[in-house]
This record gives structure tokens, sequence and C-alpha cells, in this order.
């Protein structure tokens, strides 16, 4: 039988909350949560991304924000039950604040709230016409002059950009520019995605040939329009190029492929971006108040610049460039880096009978897919995770509601379970030469990610045949030179190569505002990505969230979005509503907008 218990207690917390929020007593309020406390708001309270740590900011965030945000009708979510574990009481909520309705989850510890998220779900009065609510698609009776679907939907195409102007405009239509326009336009936000490539997925389809997706499938899907049940688990890279391509199509985005944004500028005085874009060879400016970049956190190369690379006559490229093994069948290839792109292009070439050497500088994350699908993301994103009746909405929220700066503390004993699974294989890649890591604080593979975006390989199988010696190793080296037929190594190794692929990563998302508006935009919104956390290319202080991610910038109606498509499907609602009710002139101010404490 069900245990209400964890109901009652939560019930009459939250009307605790609830009372004291409408009574406009914030010590009261404050006084709920535990002194070491996390209140993680996404856009709701704050029109803004951020995350509360203890009483205090608590305290600050409310005496500034509780006149405007007028909070109320806090209760444990419809349908839902609170639980209670190891000490540990939880549960789905709902509230309101006076211009929308929100959703989160709770975690209270000895009667006092530990840690709190709450959303933005959707605004009063704007609501998406889903449901009850969708468009009926047909008029019955009869009308003169009655106009289709089409028709009216080919007079948008044609109109918008041209006779009228979007009220935002989004750079990069790789799958985060395609699925924040989804929102916009369940939003009915007039919204047009800009993308230099020929085809909606083109971004996936240019990269080498052996890609599959690194993420599971439960992971990976767009909002609205879910992968089906055949889906492979690992979608090969042309496969989800045609799946963003039809998503595109049938969601109806204004999608402007062919085009390419040159340069960007605000007018302070009209409040509106001014677009020059080249679409299809003519030049067209546009006026939209809201500028996105989704222009892709893997889409600026880092190339190195080594002596001699003028007289290299084999082929060099960096790893976005390389079209696949198929010619270097019996060729000696060389790839600089050890992170993914490395071992994915090394296990290609080796499959393609190729001679690989991969030059490892520094140390490296592994950790098996099948492990991390099974340890790191089964419970949430996982067929288990569905038949247990998980859903793609609940675990985004699950993952969002575990605070930043705890998090590594929730992920350290993942990795160990790891480690522990796979000693056998991190002991032959150790014998083999490799240098591995498990992340500054052994907190893994998602830390390293949200930090730095960088420092890992999910190894599909190029493990193997780096332990085992198929694919050669030179490690704890770099390049000092190439000449015209070989590299030579710092340690003087001097490797024949017909080709050099640089598997070196990739730039700040900042690097795309300094290209496309200005330096001096760029170096105003500073870096963009990673928590603050003082960790390997994170420098501090502590930021709290990811830096200018999905939320206001230094600079006015400018925003950042992208990520892996679990970050770009969850975080693009909060953006999209960000961007909705400034539209709608929905006061937004924002509390707490990031200080800029590094350029890239
Ligand atoms: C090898 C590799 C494997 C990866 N595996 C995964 C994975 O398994 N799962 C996952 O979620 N992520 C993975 N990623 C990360 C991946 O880059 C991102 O998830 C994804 O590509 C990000 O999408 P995006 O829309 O933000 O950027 P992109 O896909 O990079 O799209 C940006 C778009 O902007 C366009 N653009 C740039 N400048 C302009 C301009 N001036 N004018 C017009 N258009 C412009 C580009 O043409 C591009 O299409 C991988 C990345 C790499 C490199």
């Amino acid at each position: 039988m069900l245990d209400k218990a964890p109901n009652q207690k939560i019930s009459s917390l939250l009307r605790s909350l609830d009372q004291a929020l409408v009574s406009d007593d914030v010590e009261c309020a404050t006084n709920l949560f535990q002194t070491d406390c996390y209140w993680r708001d996404l856009v709701a309270f704050t029109w803004n991304i951020k995350t509360m740590e203890g009483r205090d900011q608590v305290r600050d965030m409310l005496k500034a924000r509780l006149p405007d945000v007028k909070p109320s009708s806090w209760k444990i979510a419809d349908g839902e039950d609170a639980t209670e574990a190891n000490g540990v009481l939880e549960s789905w909520i709902e509230f309101e604040t006076d211009v929308a309705r929100g959703n989160g989850h709770i975690r209270v510890k000895n009667g006092q709230i530990w840690t709190l998220l709450t959303t933005m779900s959707e605004l009063k009065g704007h609501e998406e016409p889903l449901g009850f609510n969708r468009p009926k698609g047909v008029k019955h009776g009869a009308e003169s002059k009655r106009r289709s679907w089409k028709e009216n939907r080919d007079e948008e195409v044609a109109e918008l950009g041209y006779s009228q102007q979007p009220y935002c405009v989004i750079i990069g239509g790789g799958q985060g520019g395609i699925a924040l326009g989804a929102r916009l336009r369940q939003l009915n936000v007039p919204t047009i995605i800009i993308e230099r490539n020929e085809r909606p997925g083109d971004s996936w389809r240019k990269r080498y040939k052996s890609l599959c997706l690194h993420d599971p499938v439960w992971y990976d899907h767009m909002p609205y329009l879910p992968f089906p049940k055949n889906w492979p688990v690992f979608s090969p890279k042309d496969k989800i190029g045609d799946w963003l391509e039809m998503y595109t199509k049938v969601m109806e985005l204004n999608y402007w492929s062919s085009t390419i944004c040159k340069k960007a500028s605000y007018d302070d005085t009209a409040q509106e971006w001014v677009v020059e874009a080249e679409r299809r060879g003519k030049e067209i400016l546009l006026k939209p108040k809201q500028l996105v970049l989704a222009t892709g956190m893997s889409g600026k190369p880092n190339m190195p610049k080594f002596k001699g690379m003028d007289v290299f006559e084999g082929d060099q490229h960096h790893s976005s460039e390389h079209p696949g093994p198929d010619k270097y069948k019996g060729k000696k290839a060389v790839v600089i880096g050890s992170n993914n792109s490395a071992h994915d292009i090394c296990a290609a070439l080796w499959e393609a009978g190729a001679d690989v050497t991969m030059v490892q500088r520094s140390s490296t994350h592994i950790v098996k897919s099948d492990s991390l699908m099974e340890i790191g993301l089964g419970d949430l994103y996982s067929e288990r995770a569905v038949e247990s009746g998980m859903t793609t909405a609940k675990a985004d929220m699950i993952f969002a509601s575990l605070p930043y700066k705890i998090l590594h503390e929730f992920q350290i004993p993942v990795y160990n379970a790891i480690r522990d699974k796979d000693a056998e294989f991190y002991k032959r890649l150790e014998k083999a030469g490799f240098m591995l890591d498990y992340g500054d604080d052994e907190s893994g593979l998602f830390m390293k990610y949200l930090r730095r975006g960088s420092g890992y390989y999910i190894d599909v199988g190029a493990s193997d045949l780096v332990a085992d010696g198929k694919i050669k190793l030179k490690s704890g080296v770099d390049v000092k030179e190439l000449k015209r037929r070989s590299l030579v190594l710092t340690d003087g190794t001097e490797l024949n190569a017909d080709l050099v692929v640089y598997a070196t990563g990739y730039g700040s998302m900042n690097g795309w505002a300094a290209e496309l508006i200005s330096k001096e935009v760029a170096d105003k919104v500073g870096k963009v990505w990673g928590l603050g956390s003082n960790t390997t290319k994170d420098p501090g202080p502590w930021e709290g969230e990811q830096r200018n991610m999905w939320k206001p910038t230094q600079q006015k109606a400018l925003w950042f979005h992208g990520g892996n498509l679990h970050q770009s499907r969850h975080y693009s609602q909060f953006l999209a509503l960000q961007i909705k009710a400034r539209m709608e002139d929905v006061p937004t101010p924002v509390y707490g907008l990031q200080d800029v404490h590094h350029l890239s």
C-alpha cells in the first residue's frame, strides 16, 4: 500500500512556503530551507538560469523578486506522490507566478528544503496550442475565397524576412537552432533560422563517415517529436541528419538553407539587430529584435600551428574536415589528439587498412559506452528507465534538479563503480602507455563535459585497438615539426606520414560573436560554457551555471544556444519562453546577470 505520510509532509511544507511567500515574509520562507540548500531556478523567478546556494542567496533573491513574481498555489504535481528514502523526501511540484505556470522538484531533509528546482512551463495567456487546444486544421462550413493551409504557409514563407521582419533570427541550423526554432514556432514567435549548409542535418552529414552519436536514443529526442521505438540506440550520422531534415519540414520551420550570416550589429536606438546575410547568392538585411547564436560549440575548429605545416606534402586537415578513411588504405596516418574524434577516426582508418599512430599529448578520460549506458545513464535514459515509467521530461527535470555545486559528489561514485567494473580494461590501456584520467576530482565524463566540453572518449571499440597495439600510440609528446613526408615529435621520434589529422578540438562559442558581431561584443559577453569550477580548462571563480548558455548575456538581445541533444531539447524551452515574454512585452527583469571573468 502506498505510504501517504510523505505526501502529507511535503504538502504541509509547501503550504508553509506558500503562506510565507503570499504574505511577503521572506525571513519565514528562507527559514524553511536548510543552511546548505540549493534553489535552482530556470526562468520562473529570476528571468535567468540561476542557482541560489545557501540561505543568504535564497533570501536575497526573494527580497529582490518576490514583489514581481507573486508565487502561489504550491502543491504536489497532479497525479504524483511524494516518496521518502534514505532520509530524503522528494516530490514533483507545481506552482504559479503572476505571469506563468511552473513546475519543479523538491528534496527535503530533516523537515527542511535541501534542493528546490523551479522551472517556467508556460506563460499565462500565451500557452502553446497543444492537446485540447491544438489547431483544427480545417474550417468546416462554406467560405468564399477559402485559403488552404498550404496557401497560408506559402504566403508566410514568401513574406517573412522580406515584407515582414522576423522577431527572432537564429544563426546556425544544426540541431540546436532547429530545436529552438520548433519551440518558437509553437509559441508563435516569427523566426528565421539561417544556415550556411544546403540541407538541414548537413552539420551531421558532413562529419567523418564512421560517426554515430555517442549518446543513446533515449537521451537524444527532439522536442515534440520523439524518435520511433525502432530507432537505433546510437544513431548513425546520416540518419540523424535525415531526421533533422524531416523535422524541419513537418514542424514548418522557416529555415533558410544555403544562407550565410556575414555580419550582425545591434542598433541601440532602434533596439534591434541588423543582420547581413547572403541567401542563395543574394544580399539580404534582416532586422530582428532578438538574435540567437546557435553556431555550435563544436563548430569553430582549433587548428594548431606547427613548424613545417607548409612544407608537408601529404594530406592534412582538422578532424572536422576529415572525409573518412576510404582513400587511405595502405597509407601511413598520424592523428594528433586522443579524445572522441581522434579515437573514432583512428579506428575507422585502421578498419580501412591504414597504418595508424595516435599522438596523445595529455591524459584522457575513457569510459566504455556499455558501462556508461548501464551505470551512468541507465536509471534516467534507457529502455529499462522507460519500462519503469521514466519519461524524457521527467529524466530531464531530475538531471536539472541536481545542483551543479554538488553534482560531482553524485558523479564520483558512478565513475568509481565503472572503474571497478572495467579495472582490467583500464589496466590494459595503461600497459599500452595510454595516459588516463577520471577528471580532476575523479568525477568523470559529465562533469568534464559541463566544465570544459572536452577531454574524453566514450569507448565503442577503439580502445581495444590501442591496448592491442593495432592503433600505435605515442603518448606524453607533442609535435615538434612537420617535414615533407613525416612528423617529428618532441621526444625526437620521426613518423612517416601520408596523412595528418588534427583532432585538436574546438574553440569557445564567443569566437562566433567576435567573428559575426565584433570583438568588443565578444569581450563584453565573455567566455561561453563552463561552470567556473577551477578545474582544467574551466577557470574560477565559481559561476554556478554554464556561462552564457540559454540565458541573458551582457549584450542586450543576444543569446547563445546549443549543447548536446539533451541540452538542446531541455534548455530550448526556457530560452524560447524568455524570447516570447519579450515579444509580448511581459516585464522580464533579470536577477543576477552573470559577471564576465574571462574573455574566451
Ligand atoms: C565528432 C563529434 C561527435 C559528437 N557526438 C555527439 C553525440 O553523440 N551526441 C550529441 O548530442 N552531441 C554530439 N556532438 C556534439 C555536437 O557537436 C553537438 O551536439 C551538435 O552538433 C551541436 O549542435 P548545434 O546545433 O549546437 O551545432 P552544429 O551542429 O555545429 O550547428 C551549427 C550550425 O551553424 C552553422 N553556421 C555557423 N556559422 C554560420 C554562419 N555564419 N551563417 C550560417 N550558418 C552558420 C553551421 O553550418 C552549422 O550547421 C558531437 C560532436 C562531434 C564533433
